[in-house]
């Protein structure tokens, strides 16, 4: 009632800020609790892939980079089907290995430079339509952060009331972000923007994970780093403003296949990956686990959400077939460089995330309703697929979370000085 506020609608949905900032404090939680049952908890995905684009030397050997692996599973192929926008960790094949999502928790590891650049580098620059173009190269002009820090983070309608610009304060930020798809816009179609966008909502999701779980090298304590949200995040209001639209745009997703979910089963977690704990409690865990989804479903089902955003909009024109065949090709070569990240928990978190967003996109631009239908289409989504959509509504919605964890850090500094 009343949660998608006429004012401050995030670009390219009919959604406004304050909507999902409402809808998360009802769906973290619950998404929260959803990633640890067993079903959700077990990603299958090959962490040994060599980068197919150059030789990655950038190997990160500090403790934080590396994986706790659940049992091996043999070895296998991948494969992407049509529909299909990524690469797919196919559960029944057997590369890779299932790694316990929550023994791994996405957070800072000291992965940075040259490697990390020139993943970020290859994503943007060769597979974003030449969008950001700037990019890299363009940290001329960004603020002088310290004096814009304060109004950045409170900006001028208040940080946590995005004005119609979306955050009341994008002027402060350079470079990156609305400018470039702004001074792009005249010749550059919808979903080219919208493409921008979903990657630059996934690094800047990953930024916020980074900065909320950050260790103090000093301390050896792991805890929110204000300064490295404020550098990162803060300053740029656009990035923040694309992890909204990724918000809107799983959700819509999930949304739109929610008959479906309720027809999956997700009693079923793969053997060779559930522990013993795990796999005594299955029938009661089963359960739980449907009528938590359930739960999950409903609220991304509520129509403020589900009307929120019109994938109807995209894709309609004469060269629609052509667009979203480079849109697939990008979004694919994108999950190829993901081996190319030399950080195994950044590579887990980065495929399981383009996973999930490749999914999501697929639901929305890929599949009518009567493939969605469960009876009809049953075995549409792979379990790996399912796992990683869920399990990227829970970063985004995570750092959504922690955003306002921010603001409130922010304005205790603020109380205290
Ligand atoms: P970077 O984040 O590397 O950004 C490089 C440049 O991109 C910036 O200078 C800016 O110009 C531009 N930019 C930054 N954010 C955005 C945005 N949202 N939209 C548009 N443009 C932007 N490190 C960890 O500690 N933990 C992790 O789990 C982790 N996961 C990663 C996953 C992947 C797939 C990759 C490629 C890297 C990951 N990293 C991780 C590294 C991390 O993302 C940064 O690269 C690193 O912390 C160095 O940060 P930076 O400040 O140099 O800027």
């Amino acid at each position: 009632e009343g949660y998608c506020s006429p004012s401050g609608p995030i670009e390219h949905t009919s959604c406004a800020y304050e909507t999902i900032e409402a809808v998360n404090t009802e769906l973290f939680p619950k998404i929260h609790e959803l990633v640890e049952h067993p079903f959700f908890r077990y990603y299958k995905v090959d962490l040994f892939r060599e980068c197919p684009f150059w030789q990655e030397n950038g190997f990160c050997m500090n403790r934080a980079c590396s994986v706790e692996e659940t049992e091996e599973d043999g070895p296998s192929s991948c494969y992407f089907r049509d529909d299909d926008f990524c690469f797919i960790e196919d559960d029944s094949t057997p590369d890779g290995q299932y790694i316990d999502l929550t023994l791994n928790p996405e957070r800072f590891t000291g992965y940075a430079g040259d490697s990390s650049h020139a993943v970020w580098r290859a994503i943007y620059k060769e597979n974003c339509f030449g969008l950001s173009e700037a990019g890299f190269a363009s940290t001329a002009g960004r603020p002088a952060a310290k004096e814009q820090l304060a109004s950045a983070v409170v900006g001028a309608g208040g940080f946590s009331t995005p004005n119609e610009n979306g955050w009341g304060f994008s002027k402060l930020s350079e470079g990156w972000g609305t400018e470039m798809v702004k001074s792009a816009s005249a010749e550059t179609c919808e979903e080219k923007k919208l493409y921008y966008r979903v990657i630059s909502g996934l690094h800047a999701s990953i930024s916020i994970h980074i900065c909320a779980d950050y260790l103090d090298t000093t301390t050896g304590e792991w805890k929110p780093n204000l300064q490295c949200f404020v550098n990162r995040l803060a300053t740029h209001p656009e990035r923040l403003s694309n992890v909204y639209f990724n918000a809107v745009l799983v959700l819509r997703a999930i949304a739109r296949a929610a008959p479906y979910f309720r027809a999956y089963d997700v009693g079923v977690a793969p053997r060779t990956a559930i522990s013993a704990k795990d796999s005594c409690s299955t029938t009661a865990g089963d359960k739980a686990t449907r009528s938590l989804l359930d739960e999950v479903l409903s609220i991304t089902e509520r129509s403020d959400i589900a009307s929120g955003f019109d994938e109807a909009a995209f894709f309609q024109g004469p060269d629609a077939p052509i667009l979203k065949e480079q849109f697939k090709t990008h979004f694919r070569n994108v999950s190829r460089i993901m081996d190319c990240v030399g950080c195994d928990k950044c590579r887990l978190w980065g495929k399981l995330q383009v996973s999930g967003i490749g999914t999501a996109l697929k639901i929305l631009f890929a599949l009518d309703s009567k493939q969605l239908d469960p009876k009809r289409n049953p075995d549409l989504l792979q379990r790996s697929e399912v796992v990683a959509l869920f399990n990227t509504l829970h970063r985004i919605s995570e750092s959504l979370n922690s955003v306002e964890d921010f603001r409130q850090i922010y304005a205790a500094t603020q109380l205290a000085e």
